[in-house]
């Protein structure tokens, strides 16, 4: 068994493997893609210290400094349930799909989470082509030209705001006949001057010029018209899934978006499992804050340990 389990190796398992591992703790990472959602990103220019870099090669030097300490690595190991001890300071277990059984003193879930997507043709040829999912990430490439975010939520109309202070032009499409998002963001959007809002339309295509993003079709759902708009880009923000499927019957506490709930040292209801990242109630899902999420989760292992020594 392991003093300490992570399940997933995003940037926040990585990182709360290396901080459990220098507590000189037998550490274990189950993960069904060992890089998680860095595998999928191209350009990275929000890490400080590092001005810029790309997915894989991030991913790569993550590997490295997992692997420069005695980590047992379970790649390609998809988790399917978590069974929490009754026991004080007793070993929780998780089972893989594979049927093989870990058992940890502390466990530490970082299973991150998936953009939604349109699922409409373009989405997927266009990815990183001009069809981007995060504003803070990728806001500042589209700067002066025009682009659309798709989605009137909050996180919708948040993005909106945002990019329009550094695109040069933003339409807000919405395919309710409103926007969900809260009034004073509504307000605020509004009150811009380089800001379009679009509701009651139905994005059925991204375009493209075999090359990157040209812009985006809708149906007006009221008089069924279609629509073309000429863009450079499309930011989609129709919500972010966390991967907790598998923990539904766990008893851990989830939020009603699906999400782990966390107090601040990323503690979870349960004691002696914690989460940190993007699977969890923590605001801005970005990889430097699972990177030190990751760390929190695995100091506060520490302290749980150390204090629930086995009899
Ligand atoms: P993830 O990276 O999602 O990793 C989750 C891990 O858990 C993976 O290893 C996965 O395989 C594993 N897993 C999931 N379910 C299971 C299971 N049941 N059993 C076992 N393992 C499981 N952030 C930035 O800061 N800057 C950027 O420029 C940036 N660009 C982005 C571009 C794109 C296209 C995307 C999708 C995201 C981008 N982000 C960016 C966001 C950033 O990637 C995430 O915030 C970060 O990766 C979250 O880390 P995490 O470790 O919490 O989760």
């Amino acid at each position: 068994p392991f003093e300490v389990l992570i399940v997933g190796g995003g940037p926040a398992g990585a990182s709360a493997a290396i901080y459990t591992a220098r507590k000189g703790f037998r550490t274990g990472i189950a993960a069904e893609r060992f890089g998680g959602q860095v595998l999928d990103t191209m350009g990275i220019e929000n890490l400080p210290s590092v001005t810029y870099t790309e997915g894989p090669k991030l991913v790569a030097q993550l590997e490295a400094h997992v692997a420069d300490y005695d980590i047992d690595v379970m790649n390609l190991q998809q988790a399917e349930a978590l069974v929490p001890t009754s026991e004080d300071g007793g070993f929780h277990e998780v089972r893989l799909a594979n049927g093989a059984s870990l058992k940890a003193r502390s466990i530490i879930l970082t299973t991150g989470a998936r953009w939604r997507q349109l699922g409409v043709p373009g989405e997927d040829t266009y990815r990183n082509k001009g069809v981007a999912y995060c504003p803070h990430c990728d806001g500042p490439l589209f700067k002066g030209k025009r682009v659309a975010v798709v989605g009137g939520g909050n996180s919708g109309v948040e993005a909106a705001i945002d990019l329009a202070n550094i695109v040069g032009h933003v339409t807000l499409i919405e395919f309710d006949s409103s926007l969900r998002a809260d009034e004073v963001l509504q307000k605020k959007l509004r009150s811009m001057a380089n800001v379009d809002i679009i509701t009651s339309a139905k994005t059925t295509e991204v375009t493209g010029d075999g090359e990157k993003v040209n812009g985006l079709t809708y149906q007006d759902r009221d008089s069924a018209e279609e629509i073309h708009i000429p863009l450079d880009g499309v930011f989609i923000q129709i919500g972010l899934v966390p991967n907790t499927e598998w923990l539904k019957d766990s008893g851990l506490e989830l939020s009603r978006f699906g999400e782990i709930v966390i107090d601040h040292r990323a503690g979870t209801n349960i004691p002696g499992i914690f989460a940190a990242g993007d699977v969890t109630t923590v605001p801005y899902k970005q990889i430097v804050i699972a990177m030190g999420e990751g760390s929190k989760a695995a100091l506060s292992a520490f302290d749980y340990i150390i204090r629930n020594e086995p009899v």
